[in-house]
């Protein structure tokens, strides 16, 4: 067993699930041990975020050197740090859309605020202030702040809390002609945005059919609705493009982003805004008007962490490496959609895919055994789908592996 009994403070701290008690002690490349010193292959790469996967000395180097420096000083009104212009500047030249603007933030969810704001005060700076709706589809997930609590296409977050936004409604994920109607009932007045995951994470890897974000992204610019991706888990490589939009020729008014932009090593997230969208928002002076600010926004030595993976990310050709194994991820993969336990494989673009298994808790079942066998396997969907996200530079033999050890566990489960 691996339970840590004496040092246990797990009580107090809430984010813990009492079903376990591993304490994850260190990382390197795809591999975590716990503090009894079992290795686990990292399958989600922890949460969706470890791309350049751990114990990369580089970013602790960089991040060590910045906070040796200037660990903070607030990017706010006249001040910067020069980790916060660089990592802008690289992110906006890279960002699949016409000069394009970043506001850096600590994570997803301001992000995701973020982006509901902006959407909603372009709307009212250019004019139509009755465009206020944002349309998210189900089982989109975008975050737990005050507005993705709203619009998240999962109603178990909002249980227990009265009095969201109200102007926020779902339409299918897969069906992009219900918003279509949407628009077509009237829905061209108020609709400001179409926020969504290129691919759904959280809600258990769900991809859209081929024609559905083309026709998604052509109704926005017939109705003047601004087209949100939400590249939380998606961007920085993890579809095999470095922005996930671009894996379906897609060019966002609005792109938010966490995660990957710093393999987590620090948290650190943000949103790219299309110049066009961003111009209402500074005033003659060249000065912004934009009535948002975090006193950790663009925080220097995450900054200066997010610059270090990118620059690993580039060097490595860690995207490009995403698109080749995403073949080697399905033939893996597919041969355990015979097994009894499984319903099906959701593979697609890159390294994301999800292992339906029968239901929860046989997913747990599932997720405990590989445990033991050295495998660290996620629940998420409805706690029936096994996610598959692994830092990108796992190895072809190394997700073999990972297949292998899965369907070992499925079959102990079985029997
Ligand atoms: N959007 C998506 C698509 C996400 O997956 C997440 C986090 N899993 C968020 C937003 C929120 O990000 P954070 O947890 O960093 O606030």
């Amino acid at each position: 067993m691996t339970t840590n009994e004496p040092l246990w403070h797990g009580q107090a701290h809430m984010p813990t699930v009492a079903r376990s008690r591993r304490v994850i002690a260190r990382g390197d490349g795809v591999h975590v041990w716990d503090e009894d010193g079992h290795r686990v292959l990292d399958l989600p790469a922890s949460l969706w975020y470890c791309a350049v996967g751990h114990g990369r000395g580089e970013i602790a180097d960089a991040a060590s050197a910045q906070l040796r420096t200037l660990a903070a000083y607030s990017n706010f009104q006249s001040y910067a740090t020069r980790p916060a212009l660089e990592l802008a500047g690289v992110l906006a030249d890279a960002a699949p859309m016409e000069q394009a603007k970043v506001f850096l933030t600590s994570g997803g969810s301001d992000a995701v605020d973020l982006s509901v704001k902006l959407a909603r005060r372009y709307w009212s700076a250019v004019e139509r202030p009755r465009k206020r709706t944002i349309v998210t589809r189900e089982r989109s997930y975008h975050g737990l702040h005050g507005f993705g609590t709203s619009i998240s296409g999962l109603d178990v977050y909002r249980e227990g809390i009265d009095r969201l936004l109200p102007d926020a409604v779902r339409v299918p994920y897969d069906d992009w002609r219900a918003f279509e109607r949407l628009l077509a009932d009237g829905g061209s007045e108020h609709v400001a945005a179409f926020v969504c995951e290129p691919v759904i994470g959280s809600g258990g890897v769900l991809h859209a059919p081929d024609d559905y974000f083309a026709n998604v992204r052509r109704l926005c610019d017939e109705h003047d609705v601004l087209f949100v991706a939400d590249e939380v888990i998606a961007g920085f490589g993890r579809l095999g493009t470095l922005f996930a939009s671009e894996r379906f020729g897609l060019r966002p008014d609005i792109l938010l982003f966490a995660k990957g932009v710093s393999s987590g090593y620090l948290p650190l997230g943000g949103v790219l805004v299309a110049g066009r969208v961003a111009a209402p928002f500074w005033d003659e002076d060249s000065t912004l008007v934009l009535r948002h600010g975090l006193t950790y926004q663009a925080h220097a030595t995450a900054c200066a962490a997010g610059l270090a993976n990118l620059a690993i990310i580039e060097r490595e050709g860690l995207v490009a490496r995403a698109r080749e194994l995403e073949t080697t991820l399905a033939s893996v993969l597919r041969p355990l959609e015979r097994h009894p336990l499984v319903e099906q494989v959701r593979v697609g673009e890159g390294l994301l895919a999800g292992v339906v298994v029968r239901d929860a808790a046989t997913a747990g079942r599932v997720s405990d055994d590989a445990w033991e066998r050295g495998l660290l396997a996620r629940q998420i969907g409805d706690g029936d789908v096994l996610q598959v996200s692994p830092p990108l530079t796992i190895s072809p033999e190394q997700l073999a592996e990972a297949a292998e050890l899965l369907a070992a566990s499925l079959d102990d489960v079985l029997a």
